[in-house]
């Protein structure tokens, strides 16, 4: 209940925690659970160490000081042996004050898995102080035995306890990070728009300037003939750039073409070949032809080339890289697998993200554009990958088939690059 209520009025404002309402609402569990304890053998018998435990973890040393406070004030109250319930409210609370500082440096299974140990402390000095309390007070046998077994079962469901509510917790903070990351992408959407409509208006009249440069450029003979060079190149420069930020904004399909798959994945391979080359990846290539895409040759080679590109470098040297291309239906698949390093699952949830990169001159904007260009091309992308085996990546293009009469005879029988 604290968990849940905690969430309910803190969810939508901010990820983290009010240490005031934490230790306010575990301290009222732990109030109850004194209130409508167990008694048994003259003992009471209850869950009290559940929210001290996760009041000094998740919450702090303030939530876990009104925890402890709040125990040892109903405590006062309940009246009874208070020595036993002082000295074992303060032994209980030694481990998770002393994991409380590491606690937020792990990762969330480390968390589960600390608040399951600490949660074990406060059974096990339970254990050691009825030991002493039985000792002392020469109890019989037969209540010996029944304090035992009720100290084993009380101590597994605490400890029990304590795993399903960090559970709980771990999975409200992923959320409420999760919710945060939407936002923030949100947010850079819009901007990117914004970006994107400033870049396009800016190029129009770089285009002017640029035209009437050119030719200033031409009847120009004296000293600025060498500045509009500069000029001029310049000016290209900023107009590229320009350029290559809108392709990823919003991929440009200028010219739409039926292309022929195998086609432009030999271009593709070709122009890689040397970079294969050099790194000493072998590339296969399986293809097969007669299938066409309607799309921008263009675009779609970019897209595949950063693919290939990235399995290439991923892949030591002696490895190997197959691109194979089958179709069946209205649907083509381009599979491209190498032999390289492998991602796991973190990274692959990774992967799109834009300026997501593991390489020291990387860019990690190769993948988004592919994304994008085949989302847009109503296309599908998958990767499947294991660490230190290697990746798949599976690109699903709508496509067709058809055997040009004249052009037919162009095709190539030499599949393999
Ligand atoms: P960049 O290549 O500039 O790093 P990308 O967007 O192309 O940017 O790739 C992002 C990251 O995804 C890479 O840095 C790499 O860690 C990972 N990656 C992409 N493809 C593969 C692959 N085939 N094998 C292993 N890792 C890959
Ligand atoms: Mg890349």
């Amino acid at each position: 209940m604290p968990i849940f209520i905690h969430s309910l009025l803190f969810d939508n404002k901010r990820v983290g925690k009010s240490p005031y309402l934490c230790g306010i609402l575990q301290s009222i569990s732990l109030i109850l659970s004194l209130a409508f304890s167990f008694e048994e053998g003259g003992l009471y018998w209850d869950l009290r160490y559940v929210p001290l435990v996760l009041a000094f973890l998740y919450g702090g040393p303030i939530s876990g000081g009104m925890v402890l406070f709040a125990y040892l004030a109903t405590r006062t109250l309940m009246g009874g042996d208070l020595l036993l319930g002082y000295a074992s409210g303060f032994l209980a609370t030694i481990i998770p004050f002393i994991f409380m500082k590491k606690f937020w440096k792990l990762d969330s299974k480390k968390r589960i898995r600390t608040a399951v140990f600490v949660g074990f402390w406060p059974s096990f000095a339970m254990l050691m102080i009825l030991v002493i309390h039985i000792f002392t007070n020469d109890a019989p046998a037969e209540d010996t035995n029944k304090i035992m077994l009720n100290v084993a079962i009380f101590g597994a469901i605490q400890v029990f306890a304590v795993w399903v509510a960090a559970i709980l917790n771990e999975s409200l903070i992923e959320k409420a990070l999760m919710r945060q990351e939407i936002l923030r992408a949100e947010k850079l959407n819009t901007l990117g728009e914004l970006a994107a409509s400033i870049a396009h208006e800016i190029r129009n009249p770089l285009t002017v300037v640029k035209g009437f440069l050119q030719m200033m450029h031409k009847q120009e003979k004296g000293d600025n003939y060498y500045y509009l060079s500069l000029v001029l190149t310049e000016l290209g420069r900023a107009e590229s750039i320009i350029n290559d930020y809108l392709n990823f904004a919003k991929p440009q399909f200028e010219k739409l073409e039926d292309a022929q798959l195998a086609e432009i994945i030999t271009e593709v391979t070709l122009l890689l070949e040397a970079f294969a080359a050099k790194v000493n990846v072998q590339v296969n290539v399986q293809l097969n032809w007669g299938v066409f895409v309607q799309t921008d040759r263009n675009q779609l080679k970019q897209a595949l080339v950063n693919i290939i590109k990235n399995a290439i470098e991923a892949t030591e040297e002696g490895g190997e890289v197959t691109i194979s291309q089958t179709s069946s239906g209205s649907e083509s698949y381009i599979k491209i697998t190498d032999t390289g390093k492998g991602m796991d699952s973190e990274q692959i949830a990774r992967l799109g993200t834009l300026f997501y990169t593991t390489k020291d001159k990387g860019t990690g904007l190769g993948t988004s554009v592919s994304i994008k260009i085949i989302e847009a091309m109503g296309g599908m992308i998958s990767y499947r990958s294991e660490l230190g085996v290697g990746t798949e990546v599976t690109i699903i293009l709508p496509s067709f088939r058809h055997f040009p009469a004249d052009e037919g005879n162009e095709i190539k029988m030499n599949n393999e690059i």
